[in-house]
């Protein structure tokens, strides 16, 4: 079991964000943390969560006595110091200061991620980011100061006209700069958010799909060239650098997660808590737990589910015996022909673990057309064997 908790709030909303998040005019965060603390006595006690992700939103916006009372809290509840192999918390440049990075370590954080994003002043103000590129070079160097062994870079690709040479400038820099984790990911364009609107309006031209492709696998290759491996599609680190927790998700393993909007998954149940902050709040004051959905997938929708998840990673793929304990579906046999036709095409692999488990995953040529599988394995037929499982 892992553990999350959901922070809402950032400076500022960027253009780009769909996430639960929301802009801070002075919402009572401490009331905000007093909460989470308090859901997490009704559901994380004793919890000892092998992993723990402190996301958002911006964690690092909270002051260091907020900061402390969270982590502390949590840790008297849960007891993730004692349990959790990996303690991650999610920070922005323009609240992520030296002290603050101390503060986090002495408090049990083990693994920094910042939202860097882009080293170009333009970038950044088209975004709608309120750092500055002096401000995330800072913010990486504090992280290293403080002498984090684990710290992930966020930087998003595909900014329509970039001179590309800039965007290399940038993945060069901050993949030089003492982190052992990147992500990057294309910048894309998410039902409701400001960018959207400006795409549709005419006023925000996409990147060309070709020139996206082209930078994805360059980056790839940049990636690998700098010592880090691509173990998921928008994700790389140096060896023995993975993020667990996120591996968490790809694997299908349970998690409990805590705050507004925060899903968890365990004992075959999806949970998803009410997203807005004040709903939250005002909800768990009164029954200490703020659940908007609880539900129970079919056993196909989370076959396809776990698919979904595990082709994401290049080398591992999906363990088809782990996933049949958890649904009773065979995959070879519930996705039949449509499965058997990409094996042929040599899009899909099988392959055999060493305690003898099959393993499905995607070939080289296989995992840069994730989406084209996935809409052939994806039923919809109200006939086909698959869409009757459900
Ligand atoms: S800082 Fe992160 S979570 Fe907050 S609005 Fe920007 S992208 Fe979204």
């Amino acid at each position: 079991m892992s553990l999350y908790v959901h922070f809402p709030y950032c400076q500022s909303k960027c253009r780009y964000c769909d996430f639960n998040s929301y802009a801070w005019t002075g919402q009572n965060m401490e009331a905000y943390v007093d909460a989470v603390l308090q859901e997490a006595r009704s559901v994380a006690k004793e919890l000892l969560p092998q992993t723990v992700f402190i996301g958002g939103g911006t964690p690092s916006l909270l002051s260091p006595q907020l900061l402390d009372r969270l982590l502390r809290g949590l840790a008297d509840i849960s007891g993730f110091v004692h349990s959790s192999k990996e303690t991650t918390l999610e920070a922005n440049p323009e609240s992520f200061s030296r002290e603050k990075a101390s503060l986090a370590k002495d408090l049990g954080i083990t693994r920094i991620s910042l939202g860097i994003q882009s080293l170009r002043q333009e970038v950044l103000q088209a975004y709608d980011r309120v750092h500055d590129p002096e401000q995330a070079l800072k913010a990486l160097d504090a992280a290293q100061e403080v002498g984090f062994a684990h710290c992930n870079a966020d930087l998003i690709f595909a900014f329509p006209g970039q001179n590309p040479e800039h965007w290399w400038q940038d993945l060069h820099t901050v993949l030089a700069s003492g982190i052992d984790h990147l992500s990057a990911y294309e910048l894309s364009y998410e039902p409701g958010t400001a960018l959207t609107r400006l795409n549709q309006a005419g006023r925000w031209p996409a990147e060309n799909p070709d020139h996206c492709q082209a930078l994805f696998e360059g980056t790839r290759q940049a990636c690998h060239q700098a010592g880090f491996g691509g173990y998921e599609v928008s994700n790389f680190a140096k060896s023995g650098a993975a993020c667990l927790h996120n591996l968490v998700y790809w694997r299908s393993h349970s998690y409990v997660g805590l705050g507004a909007g925060a899903h968890s998954w365990y004992q075959g149940n999806r949970v998803q808590n009410l997203p807005s902050p004040e709903d939250y709040l005002a909800t768990i004051q009164n029954r200490g737990q703020a659940i908007q959905e609880k539900q129970r997938p079919s056993p196909g929708t989370l076959l396809f589910e776990i698919l979904m998840m595990g082709l994401r990673l290049p080398h591992e793929g999906v363990n088809l015996d782990r996933a049949e304990k958890l649904t009773e579906l065979d995959a070879l046999e519930y996705f039949g022909d449509p499965l058997s036709s990409l094996l042929d095409r040599k899009w899909l692999c099988l392959e055999t673990g060493s305690q003898k488990e099959r393993y499905l995953r995607a070939t080289e040529t296989g995992f840069l057309l994730l989406d084209e599988i996935l809409l052939q394995l994806l039923p919809d037929d109200s006939n086909s064997p698959a869409r009757k499982a459900q």
